[in-house]
């Protein structure tokens, strides 16, 4: 079964509960398992800055769903989620679910392309992604460390709070 890689970011409502719950959501979908969980971590906002700060994980999705109908599913959690789409470009929002990685596949559709446009750039989503797949390879062949090479910690803050490991499957609470 194809696995992929989810970024999650929430920066209104409640962040951690939400990145939770869409962790379950998306463990619900149809021929599709959590693998793995990242950290929780904190990040400063890109683009505005008049808005709070993120929290952000990575998440390994073993799914049966084909590319376009995943990303159908995550844009309904998204929704579900009082995600409101706005013009303005990484506005605030409760949840985004991008996806990353799907396999080895490269994806460029009007509506879908993998691997994410801008991943290489975004240490909060390499450090995560770091985390649950330290030998990772992106499609073209370049290691994940060598991405990481080129993209400095910067302010990402690891926070004393994670989403339960999909093996430890007991309830969601708080660590620490
Ligand atoms: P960014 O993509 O820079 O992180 P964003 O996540 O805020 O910005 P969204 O408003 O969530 O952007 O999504 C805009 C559009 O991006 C979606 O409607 C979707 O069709 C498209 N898109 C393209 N590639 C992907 C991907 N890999 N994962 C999720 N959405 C994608
Ligand atoms: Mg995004
Ligand atoms: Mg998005």
């Amino acid at each position: 079964m194809p696995l992929v890689y989810v970024a999650l970011g929430s920066n209104q409502g409640d962040p951690v509960a939400q990145l939770r719950a869409a962790c379950q959501a998306m463990n619900e979908l149809t021929g599709s398992q959590l693998l793995a969980c990242s950290s929780l971590y904190r990040s400063a906002p890109m683009g505005p800055q008049d808005q709070p700060s993120y929290v952000n994980a990575v998440v390994a999705l073993q799914t049966s769903l084909e590319p376009e109908a995943l990303l159908d599913q995550l844009q309904r959690i998204e929704q579900e989620h009082g995600r409101v789409r706005k013009a303005e470009r990484w506005g605030p929002r409760t949840l985004d679910l991008d996806i990353l990685l799907y396999d080895k596949q490269v994806i460029n559709s009007p509506r879908l392309q993998i691997p994410h446009y801008h991943m290489h750039a975004r240490a909060f989503v390499l450090y995560p992604l770091a985390e649950i797949a330290p030998q990772l390879q992106m499609p073209d062949g370049v290691q994940l460390v060598s991405l990481l090479e080129n993209c400095p910690r910067g302010d990402l803050q690891a926070l004393p709070f994670f989403i339960q490991q999909p093996d430890a499957r007991s309830d969601l609470t708080p660590h620490g």
